[in-house]
Protein backbone atom coordinates (compact mmCIF):
# COMPACT_ATOMS: atom_id res chain seq x y z
CA UNK A 1 0.00 0.00 0.00
CA UNK A 2 2.87 2.71 1.00
CA UNK A 3 5.14 1.49 -1.77
CA UNK A 4 3.79 4.00 -4.36
CA UNK A 5 4.91 6.72 -1.02
CA UNK A 6 7.75 7.25 -3.68
CA UNK A 7 9.09 10.47 -2.75
CA UNK A 8 7.02 10.42 1.05
CA UNK A 9 5.99 13.79 0.76
CA UNK A 10 3.76 15.47 3.12
CA UNK A 11 1.85 16.95 0.09
CA UNK A 12 1.63 13.25 -1.14
CA UNK A 13 0.76 11.66 2.34
CA UNK A 14 -2.33 14.51 2.62
CA UNK A 15 -3.38 14.06 -0.89
CA UNK A 16 -3.81 10.45 -0.08
CA UNK A 17 -5.16 10.68 3.17
CA UNK A 18 -8.06 13.04 1.54
CA UNK A 19 -8.42 10.27 -0.84
CA UNK A 20 -8.44 7.51 1.74
CA UNK A 21 -6.47 5.11 0.13
CA UNK A 22 -5.15 4.61 3.72
CA UNK A 23 -5.92 5.74 6.94
CA UNK A 24 -3.34 7.75 9.41
CA UNK A 25 -3.57 5.12 11.16
CA UNK A 26 -2.07 2.76 8.64
CA UNK A 27 0.43 5.50 7.92
CA UNK A 28 1.80 5.35 11.69
CA UNK A 29 1.81 1.57 11.88
CA UNK A 30 4.19 1.82 8.29
CA UNK A 31 6.16 4.90 9.76
CA UNK A 32 6.85 3.02 13.10
CA UNK A 33 7.61 0.13 11.62
CA UNK A 34 10.44 1.56 9.40
CA UNK A 35 11.54 3.51 12.57
CA UNK A 36 12.24 0.17 14.36
CA UNK A 37 13.90 -1.55 11.49
CA UNK A 38 16.13 1.00 10.84
CA UNK A 39 16.88 3.51 13.63
CA UNK A 40 18.35 1.12 16.11
CA UNK A 41 21.22 1.34 13.42
CA UNK A 42 20.93 5.49 12.50
CA UNK A 43 19.98 6.60 15.64
CA UNK A 44 17.94 9.95 14.58
CA UNK A 45 15.27 9.27 17.90
CA UNK A 46 15.92 10.35 21.50
CA UNK A 47 12.02 9.24 22.37
CA UNK A 48 9.05 8.46 20.12
CA UNK A 49 5.77 9.15 20.84
CA UNK A 50 3.14 6.88 19.41
CA UNK A 51 0.44 7.82 22.47
CA UNK A 52 0.38 10.95 21.01
CA UNK A 53 0.09 9.92 17.54
CA UNK A 54 -2.16 7.62 17.36
CA UNK A 55 -4.82 9.47 19.40
CA UNK A 56 -3.99 12.72 16.68
CA UNK A 57 -4.22 9.72 13.93
CA UNK A 58 -7.84 9.00 15.64
CA UNK A 59 -9.29 12.37 15.76
CA UNK A 60 -8.00 13.15 11.92
CA UNK A 61 -9.29 9.70 10.76
CA UNK A 62 -12.75 10.62 12.39
CA UNK A 63 -12.47 14.46 10.82
CA UNK A 64 -12.16 12.65 7.23
CA UNK A 65 -14.90 9.81 7.70
CA UNK A 66 -17.07 12.05 8.61
CA UNK A 67 -16.25 14.35 5.35
CA UNK A 68 -14.75 17.73 7.18
CA UNK A 69 -12.24 19.33 5.46
CA UNK A 70 -8.62 19.17 6.93
CA UNK A 71 -5.78 21.53 6.55
CA UNK A 72 -3.25 20.86 3.58
CA UNK A 73 -0.32 19.92 5.88
CA UNK A 74 -2.73 17.17 8.17
CA UNK A 75 -1.49 13.68 8.40
CA UNK A 76 2.03 14.80 7.75
CA UNK A 77 4.39 12.88 10.28
CA UNK A 78 6.78 15.41 11.58
CA UNK A 79 9.83 14.66 14.22
CA UNK A 80 10.65 17.36 16.46
CA UNK A 81 14.52 18.25 17.71
CA UNK A 82 14.53 17.56 21.37
CA UNK A 83 15.06 21.09 22.37
CA UNK A 84 11.50 21.69 21.69
CA UNK A 85 9.01 21.17 24.29
CA UNK A 86 5.65 18.91 23.81
CA UNK A 87 3.85 19.13 27.00
CA UNK A 88 4.20 15.68 28.84
CA UNK A 89 6.53 14.44 27.06
CA UNK A 90 10.47 13.74 28.17
CA UNK A 91 12.80 17.30 26.43
CA UNK A 92 16.46 16.10 27.20
CA UNK A 93 17.78 18.72 24.93
CA UNK A 94 20.22 15.70 24.37
CA UNK A 95 22.17 16.21 28.17
CA UNK A 96 22.64 14.13 30.99
CA UNK A 97 20.88 17.41 32.97
CA UNK A 98 17.78 16.96 31.61
CA UNK A 99 17.62 13.39 30.91
CA UNK A 100 14.75 12.95 33.36
CA UNK A 101 13.04 16.38 32.35
CA UNK A 102 9.36 16.21 31.30
CA UNK A 103 7.73 19.57 29.97
CA UNK A 104 4.95 20.86 31.54
CA UNK A 105 3.58 22.42 28.68
CA UNK A 106 3.66 22.49 24.64
CA UNK A 107 5.84 25.11 22.46
CA UNK A 108 3.83 27.70 20.98
CA UNK A 109 4.52 26.11 17.69
CA UNK A 110 3.93 22.37 18.97
CA UNK A 111 0.23 24.08 19.71
CA UNK A 112 0.13 25.21 16.19
CA UNK A 113 1.62 21.80 14.21
CA UNK A 114 -1.43 19.78 16.57
CA UNK A 115 -4.47 22.15 15.57
CA UNK A 116 -3.31 21.72 11.64
CA UNK A 117 -3.72 17.87 12.28
CA UNK A 118 -0.01 16.87 12.17
CA UNK A 119 1.48 13.67 13.71
CA UNK A 120 4.30 13.98 15.76
CA UNK A 121 6.14 10.91 15.64
CA UNK A 122 8.53 11.55 18.30
CA UNK A 123 11.64 14.09 19.78
CA UNK A 124 14.95 13.76 17.59
CA UNK A 125 18.47 13.10 18.79
CA UNK A 126 20.79 16.42 18.59
CA UNK A 127 24.22 17.72 20.17
CA UNK A 128 24.13 18.73 23.63
CA UNK A 129 21.89 21.77 24.10
CA UNK A 130 22.32 22.59 20.66
CA UNK A 131 25.82 22.81 20.54
CA UNK A 132 28.15 20.80 18.10
CA UNK A 133 28.34 20.55 14.44
CA UNK A 134 28.42 16.80 14.54
CA UNK A 135 25.78 15.14 16.79
CA UNK A 136 28.62 13.89 18.62
CA UNK A 137 28.03 15.36 21.81
CA UNK A 138 24.63 13.95 22.61
CA UNK A 139 24.48 12.26 25.70
CA UNK A 140 22.22 10.30 23.37
CA UNK A 141 25.01 8.51 21.12
CA UNK A 142 25.84 9.64 17.90
CA UNK A 143 23.62 9.84 14.91
CA UNK A 144 25.00 7.75 11.68
CA UNK A 145 24.26 9.83 7.85
CA UNK A 146 21.96 7.74 6.02
CA UNK A 147 24.22 7.78 3.01
CA UNK A 148 27.42 6.53 4.68
CA UNK A 149 26.84 5.37 8.43
CA UNK A 150 30.55 6.38 8.78
CA UNK A 151 30.04 9.36 8.62
CA UNK A 152 28.63 11.92 10.57
CA UNK A 153 25.02 13.72 9.80
CA UNK A 154 26.01 17.15 10.67
CA UNK A 155 24.69 19.81 13.79
CA UNK A 156 23.54 20.15 16.06
CA UNK A 157 20.21 19.35 14.28
CA UNK A 158 21.74 15.90 13.10
CA UNK A 159 19.07 14.00 14.21
CA UNK A 160 15.87 15.59 12.36
CA UNK A 161 18.19 15.87 9.05
CA UNK A 162 18.98 12.21 9.24
CA UNK A 163 15.27 11.28 9.88
CA UNK A 164 14.15 13.19 6.85
CA UNK A 165 16.85 11.86 4.41
CA UNK A 166 16.21 8.34 5.86
CA UNK A 167 12.49 9.02 5.12
CA UNK A 168 11.76 8.21 8.39
CA UNK A 169 9.83 10.95 8.56
CA UNK A 170 9.17 13.41 5.69
CA UNK A 171 9.47 16.34 8.21
CA UNK A 172 10.77 17.78 10.63
CA UNK A 173 12.21 20.79 12.94
CA UNK A 174 15.50 22.02 13.78
CA UNK A 175 16.86 24.52 15.32
CA UNK A 176 19.46 26.98 14.46
CA UNK A 177 22.07 29.19 16.06
CA UNK A 178 24.80 29.12 13.62
CA UNK A 179 23.95 26.70 11.21
CA UNK A 180 22.24 24.19 12.92
CA UNK A 181 19.81 23.85 10.21
CA UNK A 182 21.61 24.34 7.14
CA UNK A 183 24.55 22.25 7.38
CA UNK A 184 22.91 19.31 8.48
CA UNK A 185 20.56 19.74 5.93
CA UNK A 186 23.33 19.88 3.15
CA UNK A 187 25.36 17.25 4.86
CA UNK A 188 22.38 14.63 5.27
CA UNK A 189 21.00 15.64 1.34
CA UNK A 190 17.50 17.13 2.45
CA UNK A 191 16.30 21.03 2.68
CA UNK A 192 16.67 22.68 5.84
CA UNK A 193 15.79 26.43 6.40
CA UNK A 194 16.52 29.15 9.04
CA UNK A 195 13.47 31.43 9.19
CA UNK A 196 14.21 35.24 9.92
CA UNK A 197 14.91 36.13 13.38
CA UNK A 198 11.15 36.60 15.18
CA UNK A 199 9.54 34.68 12.04
CA UNK A 200 8.71 31.60 14.47
CA UNK A 201 8.09 32.07 18.07
CA UNK A 202 10.71 30.72 20.39
CA UNK A 203 8.46 30.33 23.26
CA UNK A 204 8.84 26.31 24.52
CA UNK A 205 12.47 26.13 22.41
CA UNK A 206 15.06 25.87 25.39
CA UNK A 207 17.52 28.65 25.19
CA UNK A 208 20.98 28.37 23.70
CA UNK A 209 21.89 31.61 22.51
CA UNK A 210 18.39 33.40 22.63
CA UNK A 211 19.70 36.85 19.77
CA UNK A 212 20.53 33.63 17.38
CA UNK A 213 18.29 30.81 18.18
CA UNK A 214 15.69 30.10 15.60
CA UNK A 215 13.00 27.23 14.77
CA UNK A 216 13.21 25.86 11.35
CA UNK A 217 11.62 22.98 8.87
CA UNK A 218 13.63 19.91 7.01
CA UNK A 219 12.49 18.39 4.31
CA UNK A 220 12.76 16.55 0.99
CA UNK A 221 11.17 18.95 -0.99
CA UNK A 222 11.00 22.59 -1.22
CA UNK A 223 7.30 23.04 -1.57
CA UNK A 224 7.09 20.70 1.92
CA UNK A 225 9.47 22.97 3.87
CA UNK A 226 7.17 26.07 2.51
CA UNK A 227 3.67 23.98 4.00
CA UNK A 228 5.85 23.72 7.16
CA UNK A 229 7.10 27.09 7.95
CA UNK A 230 3.72 28.10 6.88
CA UNK A 231 2.08 26.47 9.43
CA UNK A 232 4.52 27.41 12.23
CA UNK A 233 5.34 31.51 11.62
CA UNK A 234 3.37 33.38 13.26
CA UNK A 235 3.38 36.02 15.97
CA UNK A 236 3.00 34.73 19.44
CA UNK A 237 3.08 37.46 22.65
CA UNK A 238 4.77 34.88 24.83
CA UNK A 239 7.78 35.78 22.79
CA UNK A 240 8.61 39.57 22.75
CA UNK A 241 10.71 39.11 20.00
CA UNK A 242 8.44 37.25 17.71
CA UNK A 243 7.46 40.14 15.45
CA UNK A 244 3.32 41.22 14.87
CA UNK A 245 4.26 41.40 10.86
CA UNK A 246 1.68 39.47 7.87
CA UNK A 247 2.62 35.92 7.15
CA UNK A 248 2.98 35.84 3.70
CA UNK A 249 1.83 33.21 1.49
CA UNK A 250 4.81 30.63 1.23
CA UNK A 251 3.48 28.06 -1.59
CA UNK A 252 1.64 30.54 -3.65
CA UNK A 253 4.84 32.25 -5.27
CA UNK A 254 7.01 29.20 -5.56
CA UNK A 255 6.45 28.39 -9.35
CA UNK A 256 6.97 31.88 -10.47
CA UNK A 257 9.94 32.55 -13.38
CA UNK A 258 13.57 34.13 -11.70
CA UNK A 259 14.37 34.86 -14.76
CA UNK A 260 16.27 38.58 -14.71
CA UNK A 261 17.27 37.70 -10.90
CA UNK A 262 20.46 38.95 -9.35
CA UNK A 263 22.16 35.78 -7.32
CA UNK A 264 25.28 37.62 -5.40
CA UNK A 265 28.26 35.58 -4.80
CA UNK A 266 30.58 36.26 -2.36
CA UNK A 267 34.32 36.07 -2.65
CA UNK A 268 34.63 35.84 0.66
CA UNK A 269 33.07 32.67 0.76
CA UNK A 270 34.49 30.91 -2.37
CA UNK A 271 38.44 31.04 -0.49
CA UNK A 272 40.83 28.38 0.46
CA UNK A 273 38.76 26.37 2.46
CA UNK A 274 36.39 25.12 0.40
CA UNK A 275 36.61 21.55 -0.67
CA UNK A 276 37.75 22.05 -4.28
CA UNK A 277 34.97 18.47 -4.96
CA UNK A 278 32.66 20.78 -3.24
CA UNK A 279 33.17 23.79 -5.39
CA UNK A 280 33.32 22.15 -8.41
CA UNK A 281 29.33 20.90 -7.70
CA UNK A 282 28.55 24.26 -6.46
CA UNK A 283 30.16 25.71 -9.44
CA UNK A 284 27.59 23.92 -11.82
CA UNK A 285 25.04 24.99 -10.13
CA UNK A 286 25.75 28.29 -10.27
CA UNK A 287 25.93 27.99 -13.87
CA UNK A 288 22.66 26.19 -13.44
CA UNK A 289 20.96 29.65 -12.03
CA UNK A 290 22.60 31.87 -14.93
CA UNK A 291 21.89 29.53 -18.01
CA UNK A 292 19.18 27.31 -17.11
CA UNK A 293 17.24 30.14 -15.14
CA UNK A 294 18.29 33.20 -16.23
CA UNK A 295 19.75 34.45 -13.69
CA UNK A 296 22.40 37.31 -13.74
CA UNK A 297 25.44 36.73 -11.45
CA UNK A 298 26.88 39.25 -9.72
CA UNK A 299 30.12 39.51 -6.97
CA UNK A 300 29.45 41.27 -4.15
CA UNK A 301 31.54 41.72 -0.86
CA UNK A 302 30.67 40.58 2.34
CA UNK A 303 34.40 41.76 3.84
CA UNK A 304 33.63 41.43 7.54
CA UNK A 305 32.70 37.82 7.42
CA UNK A 306 35.82 37.02 8.27
CA UNK A 307 35.07 37.67 12.09
CA UNK A 308 32.45 35.83 12.07
CA UNK A 309 33.62 32.65 13.46
CA UNK A 310 35.18 34.50 16.25
CA UNK A 311 31.83 37.17 17.00
CA UNK A 312 29.57 33.97 17.20
CA UNK A 313 31.80 32.70 19.59
CA UNK A 314 31.62 35.35 21.82
CA UNK A 315 28.56 36.39 21.58
CA UNK A 316 26.81 32.64 21.75
CA UNK A 317 29.02 31.44 24.79
CA UNK A 318 28.04 34.34 26.54
CA UNK A 319 24.36 34.43 26.04
CA UNK A 320 24.74 30.39 26.94
CA UNK A 321 26.12 31.31 30.08
CA UNK A 322 23.82 32.74 31.23
CA UNK A 323 20.97 30.71 29.95
CA UNK A 324 22.54 27.52 31.07
CA UNK A 325 22.54 29.00 34.75
CA UNK A 326 19.33 27.99 35.45
CA UNK A 327 20.04 24.09 35.54
CA UNK A 328 21.75 23.59 39.06
CA UNK A 329 19.68 20.78 39.80
CA UNK A 330 17.23 22.89 42.35
CA UNK A 331 13.69 22.75 40.53
CA UNK A 332 14.23 20.36 37.53
CA UNK A 333 16.27 18.14 36.12
CA UNK A 334 19.13 16.00 36.75
CA UNK A 335 20.27 16.56 40.46
CA UNK A 336 23.68 14.81 41.63
CA UNK A 337 22.82 12.01 44.73
CA UNK A 338 25.26 12.62 46.99
CA UNK A 339 26.14 16.05 48.38
CA UNK A 340 27.60 17.85 51.93
CA UNK A 341 25.75 21.21 51.09
CA UNK A 342 24.05 23.53 48.72
CA UNK A 343 27.29 24.96 46.78
CA UNK A 344 28.20 21.63 46.79
CA UNK A 345 25.35 20.28 45.00
CA UNK A 346 25.71 22.73 42.52
CA UNK A 347 28.76 21.84 41.54
CA UNK A 348 28.50 18.02 41.74
CA UNK A 349 24.81 18.43 39.68
CA UNK A 350 26.88 20.53 36.76
CA UNK A 351 29.96 18.47 36.56
CA UNK A 352 27.87 15.59 36.06
CA UNK A 353 25.25 16.79 34.24
CA UNK A 354 27.21 18.47 31.62
CA UNK A 355 29.12 17.17 28.81
CA UNK A 356 32.40 18.57 27.92
CA UNK A 357 31.71 21.01 25.33
CA UNK A 358 29.08 22.82 27.44
CA UNK A 359 31.56 23.22 30.37
CA UNK A 360 33.68 24.96 27.28
CA UNK A 361 31.72 27.20 26.60
CA UNK A 362 30.16 28.30 30.18
CA UNK A 363 33.71 28.93 30.53
CA UNK A 364 34.42 30.74 27.40
CA UNK A 365 30.74 33.03 28.36
CA UNK A 366 31.57 33.70 31.87
CA UNK A 367 35.05 34.75 30.52
CA UNK A 368 33.92 37.59 27.87
CA UNK A 369 30.97 38.49 30.40
CA UNK A 370 33.55 39.32 32.85
CA UNK A 371 33.91 42.90 34.77
CA UNK A 372 37.64 42.95 33.69
CA UNK A 373 37.02 41.31 30.10
CA UNK A 374 33.39 43.04 28.65
CA UNK A 375 34.41 45.59 26.91
CA UNK A 376 37.09 44.16 25.25
CA UNK A 377 35.17 41.12 24.23
CA UNK A 378 31.62 40.88 24.89
CA UNK A 379 30.91 44.47 23.45
CA UNK A 380 33.78 44.44 20.49
CA UNK A 381 32.20 41.72 19.35
CA UNK A 382 28.60 43.40 19.44
CA UNK A 383 29.84 46.07 17.20
CA UNK A 384 31.71 43.71 15.01
CA UNK A 385 28.16 42.04 14.66
CA UNK A 386 26.72 45.45 13.62
CA UNK A 387 29.46 45.59 10.72
CA UNK A 388 28.36 42.08 9.55
CA UNK A 389 24.66 43.16 8.95
CA UNK A 390 25.32 46.37 7.89
CA UNK A 391 27.45 44.17 5.16
CA UNK A 392 24.56 42.12 4.06
CA UNK A 393 22.55 45.02 4.07
CA UNK A 394 24.63 46.69 1.18
CA UNK A 395 25.06 43.66 -0.55
CA UNK A 396 21.57 42.77 -0.62
CA UNK A 397 21.05 45.94 -1.91
CA UNK A 398 22.91 45.05 -5.19
CA UNK A 399 21.36 41.04 -5.80
CA UNK A 400 18.13 39.27 -5.21
CA UNK A 401 19.59 36.65 -3.27
CA UNK A 402 23.17 35.46 -2.03
CA UNK A 403 24.11 32.22 -2.82
CA UNK A 404 27.44 30.33 -1.09
CA UNK A 405 28.40 26.82 -0.39
CA UNK A 406 26.18 25.33 2.71
CA UNK A 407 29.53 24.11 3.99
CA UNK A 408 33.21 23.75 3.21
CA UNK A 409 33.34 19.91 2.76
CA UNK A 410 31.08 16.65 2.53
CA UNK A 411 29.89 14.58 5.64
CA UNK A 412 33.62 14.03 7.17
CA UNK A 413 33.66 10.71 9.34
CA UNK A 414 32.66 10.22 13.17
CA UNK A 415 35.48 10.72 15.45
CA UNK A 416 37.66 12.50 12.85
CA UNK A 417 37.22 16.56 14.45
CA UNK A 418 36.35 15.72 17.96
CA UNK A 419 39.53 16.24 19.48
CA UNK A 420 39.79 19.72 17.62
CA UNK A 421 37.22 22.16 18.65
CA UNK A 422 38.20 24.90 16.31
CA UNK A 423 38.49 22.79 13.46
CA UNK A 424 34.89 21.63 14.22
CA UNK A 425 33.86 25.59 14.60
CA UNK A 426 34.75 26.02 11.41
CA UNK A 427 31.88 24.07 9.70
CA UNK A 428 29.51 26.61 10.14
CA UNK A 429 31.95 29.57 8.63
CA UNK A 430 29.63 29.85 5.53
CA UNK A 431 26.41 29.45 8.45
CA UNK A 432 27.26 31.97 11.04
CA UNK A 433 26.99 35.49 9.43
CA UNK A 434 23.61 35.01 9.18
CA UNK A 435 22.21 34.45 12.60
CA UNK A 436 24.46 37.21 13.06
CA UNK A 437 22.69 39.31 10.53
CA UNK A 438 19.02 37.70 11.46
CA UNK A 439 18.33 37.35 7.97
CA UNK A 440 16.83 34.07 6.47
CA UNK A 441 18.62 31.41 4.55
CA UNK A 442 17.87 28.02 3.05
CA UNK A 443 20.51 25.08 2.44
CA UNK A 444 19.27 22.36 -0.85
CA UNK A 445 20.57 19.73 -2.04
CA UNK A 446 22.55 20.32 -5.34
CA UNK A 447 24.44 17.28 -6.25
CA UNK A 448 26.72 14.59 -4.88
CA UNK A 449 30.64 15.16 -4.52
CA UNK A 450 32.76 12.92 -6.94
CA UNK A 451 35.50 12.18 -4.37
CA UNK A 452 32.83 10.55 -1.61
CA UNK A 453 29.72 10.35 -3.35
CA UNK A 454 28.18 12.45 -0.14
CA UNK A 455 25.69 15.01 -0.96
CA UNK A 456 26.46 18.37 -1.04
CA UNK A 457 24.63 21.75 0.02
CA UNK A 458 24.08 25.18 -2.02
CA UNK A 459 22.47 28.07 0.53
CA UNK A 460 20.60 30.83 -0.53
CA UNK A 461 20.17 34.08 1.71
CA UNK A 462 17.80 36.71 1.61
CA UNK A 463 16.77 39.81 3.13
CA UNK A 464 14.71 40.14 6.01
CA UNK A 465 11.03 38.20 5.51
CA UNK A 466 12.00 37.11 2.35
CA UNK A 467 11.72 33.61 2.64
CA UNK A 468 9.04 33.92 -0.41
CA UNK A 469 12.35 35.00 -2.48
CA UNK A 470 14.35 32.07 -1.08
CA UNK A 471 11.37 29.10 -1.73
CA UNK A 472 11.07 30.70 -5.43
CA UNK A 473 14.63 30.66 -6.30
CA UNK A 474 14.93 27.10 -4.06
CA UNK A 475 11.93 25.51 -6.10
CA UNK A 476 13.05 26.62 -9.55
CA UNK A 477 16.46 25.02 -8.74
CA UNK A 478 14.92 21.81 -7.40
CA UNK A 479 12.70 21.39 -11.31
CA UNK A 480 15.33 21.47 -12.90
CA UNK A 481 17.28 18.51 -10.82
CA UNK A 482 15.26 16.25 -8.75
CA UNK A 483 17.73 15.40 -6.53
CA UNK A 484 15.28 14.73 -3.81
CA UNK A 485 14.21 11.67 -5.91
CA UNK A 486 17.59 9.87 -5.12
CA UNK A 487 17.42 8.16 -1.55
CA UNK A 488 20.05 6.21 0.42
CA UNK A 489 20.18 2.38 0.47
CA UNK A 490 19.32 2.15 4.55
N1 LIG B 1 27.71 24.48 15.30
C1 LIG B 1 27.43 25.72 15.93
C2 LIG B 1 27.72 25.61 17.40
O1 LIG B 1 28.24 24.61 17.76
C3 LIG B 1 26.00 26.13 15.69
C4 LIG B 1 25.05 25.42 16.55
C5 LIG B 1 23.62 25.78 16.29
O2 LIG B 1 23.29 26.39 15.29
N2 LIG B 1 22.78 25.43 17.26
O3 LIG B 1 27.44 26.46 18.19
Amino acid sequence: MFDDLMNFTARQINSDLKKKKYSAKELLDYIYKKIEKYDKDLNTFITLTPEIAYTQAEILDKKINAGEEISDIAGAPVGIKDNICISEVKTTCGSKILSNFISPYDAYIVQKMNAAGMLFIGKMNMDEFAMGSSNETSYFGIVKNPWNKNKIPGGSSGGSAAAVAARLVPLSLGSDTGGSIRQPASLCGVVGLKPTYGRVSRFGLIAFASSLDQIGPFSNTVEDNALLLQTIAGHDHQDSTSVNLEIPNYLENLKQDINGWKIGLPKEYFGAGLSASVRKVITKAIEQFEKKLGCEIVEINLPSSEYAISVYYILATAEASSNLARYDGVKYGYRTETYENLIDMYERTRSEGFGDEIKRRIMLGTYTLSAGYYDAYYKKAQKVRTLIKNDFDKALKKCDLILTPTAPSTAFAIGEKTANPLEMYLSDIYTISVNLAGIPAISIPCGFSEDDNMPVGLQLIGNVFEETKIYNAAYKFEQLNDYYKKTPKL
